[in-house]
């Protein structure tokens, strides 16, 4: 086990969650595949889903995951059925507080993390990066454009 694992296990201890692990799926690059690194995948909330950790990627992507996880308690954390519902069908109010909750992961992992380097900085700019970038889309579309998209989102039942 690479020593990023196991600081992973023992801080997810410290916080009361589990870490499973899986394997890369098939047909997936190796960059596609870290979008299997998630938080939250069982009902309570407490497990955080990963590749075995064998990059400073992973591990910065599943510090992060774990961040979900450890501010359970805080005004920053969102009920994960409302972040889900933010998440697909958002609208500015409540996809401001989607990036505000990530922000809050990102710097729990920074503040938990043995070292930042590069490489995790790049990995974290590409996630939240794609967050901050589509609240300002949100933040700046016309009209005509987000009542269009209302629309839709309730078609499809958002
Ligand atoms: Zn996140």
């Amino acid at each position: 086990m690479t020593r990023q694992q196991a600081h992973i296990e023992k801080l997810a201890k410290q916080i009361g969650a589990k870490v499973s692990y899986v394997q890369r799926p098939p047909m997936t690059t190796e960059h596609d595949a870290l979008y299997v690194i998630q938080a939250n995948i069982n009902p309570d909330n407490s497990e955080v889903q990963t590749l075995l950790v064998t990059s400073d990627i992973i591990y910065a992507l599943a510090l992060h995951e774990l961040g979900h996880i450890a501010i359970n308690d805080s005004a920053d954390k969102m009920p994960i059925d409302e972040y889900s519902r933010c998440y697909h069908y958002p609208q500015v109010n409540c996809f401001e507080r989607v990036v505000r909750e990530e922000a809050a992961a990102w710097k729990w992992a920074h503040a938990n993390a043995l070292y930042w380097n590069e490489e995790m900085a790049a990995i974290e700019q590409e996630g939240f990066g794609s967050y901050t970038d589509n609240l300002k889309k949100l933040q700046t579309e016309p009209e005509q454009i987000r009542r269009r998209r209302l629309f839709m989102s309730q078609l499809f039942g958002g």
